[in-house]
């Protein structure tokens, strides 16, 4: 299986939207869990790393835009 790396402030395009209808996460914190922070509705959530990356669509490094 393939890691994905994810660090502190990449930006994460999700294949599972938000159920504010944002698909576009930032990251907070980085361990066996995983903190982002919707960026249209502004709420955190914590979700497992591996559960994450199964749903991650594009990592994008901090400063890059979509
Ligand atoms: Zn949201």
């Amino acid at each position: 299986m393939e890691i994905i790396p994810i660090r502190p402030d990449d930006r994460l395009q999700m294949k599972k939207r938000h159920p504010c209808g944002g698909d576009c996460f930032r990251v907070l914190r980085v361990g066996a869990s995983v903190r982002v922070v919707c960026e249209t509705c502004g709420r955190d959530m914590t979700i497992d790393r591996l559960k994450l990356e199964k749903f991650v669509r594009k990592v994008l490094p901090k400063g890059e835009s979509l």
